[in-house]
């Protein structure tokens, strides 16, 4: 065995004693909320699917004429040869969407994050993060070389006490969060955000992974509530809501147009494939026609924490702590054996001592089906969590 070869063992062996090592579960998915693993159907709570979109007829059929007429891939950066007009007409509708002036669309929303940050941040800057935020702001943030500063979750009073304490110093300033927190499900105080961004000269990005499709009439987190905050960085990704893949900014004509120039993982990475840019664009085409639609996930949600006894949900994501990565799993069983798929999400992707289930609630959960895993929850899992 080669000296890589122990080291990995090692490091797997030192994950199976902590219940923290993961493995990939063959599963496919038959609709929106179905899915088949081995001899068995779920209905799964584990996919952020939303709206169902991913096997919409509509943007399938769009996907698919976008094969036929255009091919399977792009091709090249689109910095080369793979700008495909599907991609122009994409950046216009979410620029439109999230009242911008530009958008830019990249291949994930990972990759997005990978590359606005550094493109736009260096090392005689500063970073202020919320500690929850997404593993890909995290990584933006490393790879900008910027000073990075944590904030507590949610907490205005440190943030604050943190620009006071660091801003002068540094060049520029950039605040991080999302809008929606992909393990916790609640909201970013975008608003107060906002105010103190421009109190201390700081500009302030948005992750709206999880609001897109879902909240504010599918306009995302920025619209959920009141006046639309100033948000100079709204990031988000094709891959949940809209039922596709792929990530995009919309941001000022100047910052898009600097970012389209500067940013490594779309200068130096595949244009996303014309299916993908054409199916976004069918999914938008029902989001901003199908209010009702956009509604129903949170409904799901709200309708579900209520009848387990939970505080209400906020959006879509309902996080039920556990603590402990083995009663997490336990908990995993309790739901599998009942024939709902709710994953344990352990450390690293949660902080230590907050291993969870996270349901993801859809629009095409079947009502009776979200009232009898309420039950069991109230009976099973909350006692395991006591
Ligand atoms: C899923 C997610 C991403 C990554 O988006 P992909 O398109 O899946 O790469 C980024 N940020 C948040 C908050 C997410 O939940």
């Amino acid at each position: 065995m080669s000296s890589l070869d122990e080291f990995a063992k090692a490091k797997l062996e030192n994950l199976d004693v902590q219940h923290l090592r993961r493995t990939l579960v063959e599963t496919v998915r038959e609709d929106g909320v179905w899915v088949t693993r081995g001899t068995r159907r779920y209905l799964s709570f584990s996919c952020n699917d939303y709206l169902n979109l991913t096997h919409h007829p509509k943007v399938k059929a769009a996907a698919i004429a976008a094969i036929e007429r255009y091919g399977a891939g792009a091709g090249a950066s689109r910095l080369v040869t793979g700008n495909h007009p599907l991609l122009e007409d994409l950046e216009r509708r979410l620029a439109r969407l999230k009242g911008t002036e530009a958008a830019c669309v990249f291949g994930s929303g990972y990759l997005a994050n990978a590359g606005i940050v550094p493109a736009l941040i260096g090392a005689e800057d500063i970073l202020l993060i919320d500690a929850l935020s997404h593993a890909c702001l995290f990584a933006g943030a490393q790879l900008s070389q910027a000073k990075t500063v944590i904030f507590r979750h949610n907490d205005m009073a440190h943030l604050r006490e943190l620009l006071r304490e660091h801003r002068a110093r540094y060049r520029r300033a950039l605040i991080l969060t999302d809008g929606v927190f992909s393990m916790d499900g609640d909201l970013a105080p975008l608003a107060r955000l906002s105010a103190l961004a421009a109190e201390h000269d700081a500009s302030l990005m948005s992750d709206d992974a999880h609001g897109l499709g879902v909240l504010g009439e599918g306009r995302g987190s920025a619209y959920a509530s009141g006046e639309k905050p100033n948000i100079d960085l709204q990031m988000g990704t094709l891959s949940k809501a809209l039922g596709s893949y792929g990530g995009y900014l919309c941001a000022s004509q100047a910052v898009v147009d600097l970012v389209k120039t500067r940013a490594r993982t779309l200068i130096y990475s595949t244009g996303l494939p014309p299916a993908n840019a054409a199916a976004a664009l069918a999914a938008l085409d029902l989001i901003e026609t199908d209010a009702a639609l956009c509604a129903r996930p949170l409904a799901n949600a709200r309708s579900f924490t209520r009848a387990a006894n939970l505080p209400l949900a906020e959006s879509p994501i309902v996080p039920i702590l556990l603590g402990d990565p083995v009663l997490a799993l336990e908990a995993q069983s309790v739901l599998e054996r009942e024939g709902f798929l709710a994953i344990a999400i352990r450390p690293p992707t949660v902080p230590a001592g907050t291993a969870r289930l996270r349901l993801a609630f859809t629009a095409g959960h079947p009502e009776d089906e979200i009232a009898r895993m309420a039950k069991i929850v109230r009976e099973k899992i909350l006692p395991l969590a006591a």
